[in-house]
């Protein structure tokens, strides 16, 4: 890319800010790593420079510089952007988002931007630096930012710190467990299937929730190995009903970094063929992010889990039906519509009508609609009525370890499951 390092970065904004104050934002580019992996580094490079050109572009009298991996520094005195660091890393987006492509591949731009204003926030370029990075992996994980670092990401940084390293030894020594939780069909109220979430209670840092160390996982790059095994212990699980009798599908989570590996399909085979379950009774749940931001290496991923027979499902869905239309080409059978809008749906006319325009779609695709996080039978109600296929959520159970769930699925499916042995 030809640009400043580190250092070099950290000098000119120190010179900067001995004039004036200063804006400076750390940027990642999404899915880099990805790129790189898997189409090489000549491209990766060129979807560096690509965006390094961009920077440039829009901000030619900015400090730039690159300052590791796929991630950017770029800092401006704070007057040329009226003081305002959230609006900056807005505009740093805006300016660098969008379709690129490179060869033969095409690709969608994204980046995770955190920001800090200096010298408000540290007063040297190393502090800086140091606290727009921590910002911008807190970006990483709220629809790439711009985050503004505050204070208590400094506590929040130690407890990162102690967590990841926990998340190790965890990991590696199978540590992390699964809960269940069903799902049954609006239309008669029998068990449609049951979903596997990680659970990990740690001996000193007790229990930690997935919305915690998943993006830990990710970004630490655990989540292979820990998909795995939470695969291995849902097949288990599910191969343990249905000898009982239980003839119950499982849906297991797959991050974005992961369905993008290329051992993965192998891997999902592997554990199909040692848990001997058939593979029509394993969903696999992706987020549409995936699948919008790498299309073609996702939807060929798709495929081939299609061909291995599991099911596919759109997960945390509610970004509006344009992206629903995308999906129409790829072997989906299910849509999760997000649990926010369920939250509000009783009153909210507008949550109202995207449920009603995605099962409307949904349907004309041949997909199911499923609609998670219910609590109350009014939400149910609605929800029957808005045409939605299956409900999962705390009014219908809360999720359960796997012993605990073959009593449920006995007691509450009953039609489902012959007598217990
Ligand atoms: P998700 O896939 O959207 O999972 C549903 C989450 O909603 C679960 O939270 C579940 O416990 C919670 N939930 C279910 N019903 C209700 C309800 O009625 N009310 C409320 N308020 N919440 C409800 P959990 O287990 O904390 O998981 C959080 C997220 O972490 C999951 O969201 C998923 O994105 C991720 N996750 C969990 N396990 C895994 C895993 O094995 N792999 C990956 N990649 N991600 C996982
Ligand atoms: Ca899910
Ligand atoms: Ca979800």
């Amino acid at each position: 890319t030809g640009l400043a390092n580190l250092r070099q970065v950290g000098h000119e904004i120190d010179t900067v800010l001995q004039r004036a104050p200063v804006i400076v934002a750390a940027i990642t580019v999404d899915g880099f790593r990805e790129v790189n992996d898997t189409l090489g580094h000549l491209i990766g490079d060129e979807l560096l420079s690509e965006v390094a050109e961009r920077l440039q572009r829009a901000f030619p009298d900015a400090v730039l510089g690159r300052i590791g991996g796929g991630r950017f520094a770029i800092a401006v005195p704070a007057d040329q952007v009226a003081g305002d660091a959230a609006l900056f890393g807005l505009r740093l987006r805006t300016s660098v988002e969008g379709g690129l492509q490179i060869g033969a591949v095409g690709t969608h731009v994204r980046l995770s931007v955190g920001c800090v204003k200096g010298p408000d926030h540290g007063a040297d370029a190393a502090t800086l630096l140091r606290r727009a990075e921590t910002a911008m992996y807190s970006a990483r994980g709220a629809q790439g930012g711009p985050v503004l670092w505050e204070p208590a990401y400094e506590v929040q940084g130690q407890r990162r710190m102690a967590v990841v390293m926990a998340l190790r030894d965890a990991v590696a020594t199978g540590a992390i467990g699964v809960a269940f939780q069903p799902k049954i069909r609006a239309s008669d109220g029998s068990v449609a299937g049951v979903e596997a979430l990680a659970r990990w209670t740690h001996p000193a840092l007790g229990g930690i929730s997935p919305d915690e160390f998943i993006p830990l996982a990710e970004a630490s790059g655990l989540i292979g190995i820990l998909t795995n095994s939470i695969l291995r212990q849902s097949l288990t699980a599910c191969r343990g009903w249905q000898r009982r009798g239980g003839r119950v599908g499982v849906a297991v989570n797959v991050s974005a970094s992961t369905i993008l590996d290329p051992d993965f399909v192998g891997e999902v085979r592997r554990a199909l063929v040692e848990t001997g379950l058939e593979a029509e009774l394993l969903t696999l749940e992706l987020t549409e992010s995936v699948v919008l931001a790498e299309p073609e290496q996702a939807a060929e991923r798709m495929s081939e889990l299609r061909r291995l027979g599991v099911r596919l499902s759109i997960d945390d869905f509610g970004t509006g039906y344009s992206s629903l239309t995308y999906l129409k080409g790829l072997p989906i059978h299910e849509v999760k519509i997000d649990r926010g809008f369920v939250t509000h749906l009783v009153r909210d006319a507008a949550d109202q009508a995207v449920v009603r325009a995605v099962v409307d779609i949904a349907h004309t695709l041949g997909m199911s609609v499923v609609a998670e996080g219910l609590e109350s039978t009014e939400q149910k109600q609605l929800l029957e009525r808005l045409g939605v296929d299956e409900l999962q959520g705390f009014l219908v159970a809360r999720p359960m370890p796997a012993l605990k769930m073959a009593s449920w699925l006995r007691g509450e499916a009953r039609h489902l499951m012959s007598a217990p042995d």
